[in-house]
């Protein structure tokens, strides 16, 4: 934390994560869908947010699984939580090479084939076991054994081998968060078809991404799901989609003014001088640009000062951007990039939107350079 004020206070510009509000939402999607159990995605460091403080956050509401992508991700999460008795699942496809580490570190990667698991075998000391999460590809075309024949001989391979333990059996839709019912019934069809015919006892499944927790509770088993957006707060269906429960917000980014110039008419701002004051106009820069995230196709957006809608104006650039001004204010002042400021406020939603992606992406694209600073 001294480290974080330290870094905020050579640069004022920050990230602000709200880990009462994950709390909340993680207990708000369980209740929604039923669920007795959540794997909390936390891979790319917690959707931007910080994979560490976000699972210690979850695992104080008693959240005892977590997935991330990498071997990578999963070692610094092992390393870095206070405590020790979860899981870790690796969700992506892993390199064979590095079974040895998936055991010191007790990660459980997804797996599809019985050839990976028989090369993975002999890496396995004596004594040891791999916690491993069967992959079901039922049309999402990534990863995971791909018909009824395949799922049931991985599942026995398992069985059969002392060093290989079953942690989970999973599938990840293509379509949970869009109209395109048809697609998504097809997956849930196969999954129930092939899984229930090898035998894997339901206590194993999960299904359920954040778009299924929230709009097909009825058509999946909902008993274990295994979310990130939700958690996060915002809504994987935008704009398409309307949320059926509420979520908090949980991210603000903010900057300070550093510098109030007053543009006489005609002069512009910025590089390729794109815009140019018609009358004289008060602007402001601030320590943001697109090097951390704010991206260069953001030039034009909304941001919000003491609760009133202003401009960025000219071309972003790497590490500053202007803002217009309806007066001089001293520098300093608190700019909210994303969040609420009074009666006003940016969404990740409306920003992602701007931006012509989805929120996940912007999310995940906000660098280093901006410190996360955690509140309960
Ligand atoms: C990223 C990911 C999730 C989480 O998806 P959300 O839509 O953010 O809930 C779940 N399962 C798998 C396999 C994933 O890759």
């Amino acid at each position: 934390m001294t480290e974080q004020k330290d870094t905020l206070l050579t640069r004022p510009s920050w990230i602000e994560i709200d880990l009462g509000a994950i709390q909340e939402n993680a207990q708000s999607i369980m209740a929604h869908a039923g669920a007795k159990r959540l794997i909390a995605v936390v891979k790319a460091d917690g959707y931007g947010h910080g994979a560490t403080p976000v699972a210690n956050a979850l695992y104080e509401i008693g959240v005892r699984d977590f997935a991330v992508a990498t071997i990578g991700e999963g070692i610094k999460l092992r390393q870095e939580l206070a405590y020790q008795d979860y899981r870790i699942v690796l969700l992506g496809v892993q390199d064979i090479a590095h079974v040895d580490v998936m055991v010191k570190y007790r990660l459980s990667p997804a797996i599809e084939s019985i050839d990976w698991l028989s090369v993975a075998l002999q890496a396995i000391p004596e004594g040891a076991t791999l916690d491993v999460e069967l992959a079901v590809d039922t049309g999402m075309g990534r990863m995971g054994a791909h018909s009824k024949e395949a799922v049931y001989s991985v599942y026995r391979y398992i069985k059969n081998n002392d060093k290989l333990e079953l942690g989970g059996v999973f599938t990840h839709f293509a379509t949970a968060d869009d109209s395109n019912i048809g697609y998504y019934k097809q997956q849930a069809q196969r999954f129930n078809d092939w899984v229930t015919a090898a035998g894997i006892p339901r206590q194993y499944w999960h299904l359920a991404n954040s778009g299924s927790a929230l709009w097909h509770t009825q058509e999946i088993d909902t008993r274990t799901i295994r979310v990130g957006s939700v958690l996060y707060g915002y809504n994987p269906g935008a704009p398409l989609l309307t949320l059926p429960i509420p979520l908090k917000h949980v991210f603000a980014l903010k900057s300070r003014i550093g510098a109030v110039h007053q543009l006489i008419t005609g002069e512009s701002v910025s590089y390729g001088a794109t815009y140019t004051a018609q009358k004289p106009q008060w602007v402001a820069t601030l320590p943001i640009g697109y090097a951390d995230g704010y991206l260069r196709r953001m030039a034009g957006m909304r941001v919000l000062i003491n609760g009133k809608v202003t401009y960025v104006i000219g071309r972003i650039t790497m590490d500053q951007i202007v803002i217009a001004l309806d007066q001089a204010y001293p520098i300093g002042t608190e700019v909210t990039l994303i969040g609420r400021d009074g009666d006003n406020e940016i969404t990740v939603e409306e920003f992602a939107d701007y931006a012509n992606t989805i929120p996940h992406e912007i999310l995940t694209s906000f660098g280093p350079r901006l410190p996360r600073i955690y509140k309960k």
